[in-house]
């Protein structure tokens, strides 16, 4: 076969899927701003994307996955390769029927936590609202480990279905998927849809947990800009072996409200970076390193970024 690109439509075209060249793809992601991929494509069934993925791999394509954007930010300068959007019917579904094989309920890769939270309360679901206003999606979820105050996503996971970038298709287990805070050992590729362990409890009191959790959220974190939410994962303490306030450390080195260019640290939390309507992306990797020195000057600790930044180079750690 000859050299082909991600741009070669012959690598796609006659797949179930559809494909869009040079699309804006910053736009896609919670901060709207932000380079152009390759191509994206929405694949419409699992069997496109595996071949998708075998082809990718065999021409040494760059395969990306996105999810709802919430944790990403990508620079101007744009990706290269395909990007994938799990967003047909065939990803996106939940089955609310306990599976007889250990009480599991399936949902895809591509499903809305948001949305999925509400229903889970409908359908008399525990173990969902603990996740109550994060934007994500469930791959998404699981990738970075999302949760907060009220517990995260590992505490729900029974299984993914995976599908690595050479195409190959698997069930792996919670336990050997190593999650800890914002982490999970996910080998690279796809979930493809998640066995979610939820258990079945009181609608009405399952509906008041969420509307807690959502006002604490609400109460506590600028929810309507345009960020990634936190920016840097708590650092841990090695002498209590608790983890401390990134926000905090940020708001004591005196970050909280600066900004660069259109980028600035929001005044209501010291660690979301957000990003003027129509700004420039490349403004908050450069804000988000200036805080990282300063604090690191201030305090003597270095913050991990939690927010994924994709570019042309690769990906930025
Ligand atoms: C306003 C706001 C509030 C937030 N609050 C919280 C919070 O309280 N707690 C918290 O933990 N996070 C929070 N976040 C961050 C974000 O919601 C989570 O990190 C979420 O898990 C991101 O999911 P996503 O689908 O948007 O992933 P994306 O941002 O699209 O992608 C993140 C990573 O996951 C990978 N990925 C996405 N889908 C898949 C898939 N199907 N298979 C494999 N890999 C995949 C991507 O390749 C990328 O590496 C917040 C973000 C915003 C904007």
């Amino acid at each position: 076969m000859r050299t082909m690109t991600a741009a070669t439509p012959s690598l796609w075209n006659d797949l179930d899927l559809s494909a869009e060249m040079n699309a804006p793809l910053g736009a896609l992601t919670w901060y709207r701003s932000g380079g152009r991929a390759e191509v994206l494509v929405h694949p419409n069934t699992v069997d496109a994307l595996q071949s998708l993925c075998q082809r990718c791999h065999e021409m040494g394509i760059a395969m990306r996955v996105l999810g709802l954007g919430a944790n990403l930010l990508v620079t101007e300068s744009g990706v290269d390769g395909v990007v994938v959007r799990l967003s047909a019917p065939a990803f996106c579904g939940a089955n609310w029927l306990i599976r007889a094989d250990g009480e599991t309920i399936r949902v895809g890769g591509g499903a809305q936590l948001m949305p999925l939270t509400a229903e889970s309360a409908r359908h008399g679901f525990e173990g969902l609202s603990a996740l109550a206003g994060i934007p994500a999606s469930i791959g998404g979820a699981i990738r970075m480990n999302a949760g907060g105050a009220f517990g995260d996503t590992a505490a729900i996971v029974h299984s993914i279905e995976h599908l690595s970038l050479a195409g190959e298709r698997t069930t792996i287990a919670a336990a050997a998927l190593d999650f800890g805070y914002r982490h999970c050992a996910l080998p690279a590729g796809i979930v493809i849809a998640a066995n979610l362990a939820l258990t079945q409890g009181d609608p009405e009191k399952i509906r008041k947990h969420l509307k807690e959790v959502s006002a604490y959220k609400k109460n506590t974190q600028p929810m309507r800009d345009n960020s990634a939410g936190c920016m840097f994962k708590n650092p841990l303490d090695p002498t209590t072996g608790r983890r401390e306030s990134a926000g905090k450390l940020i708001d004591l080195a005196g970050m909280k409200g600066i900004a660069l260019g259109s980028a600035y640290v929001s005044p209501v939390h010291g660690n979301f970076i957000a990003l003027k309507n129509g700004g420039c992306a490349d403004d908050v990797l450069a804000l988000a390193t200036a805080v990282q020195l300063r604090v690191l000057e201030h305090s003597g600790i270095r913050l991990e970024r939690e927010v994924i930044v994709w570019s042309k180079k690769g990906d930025v750690s």
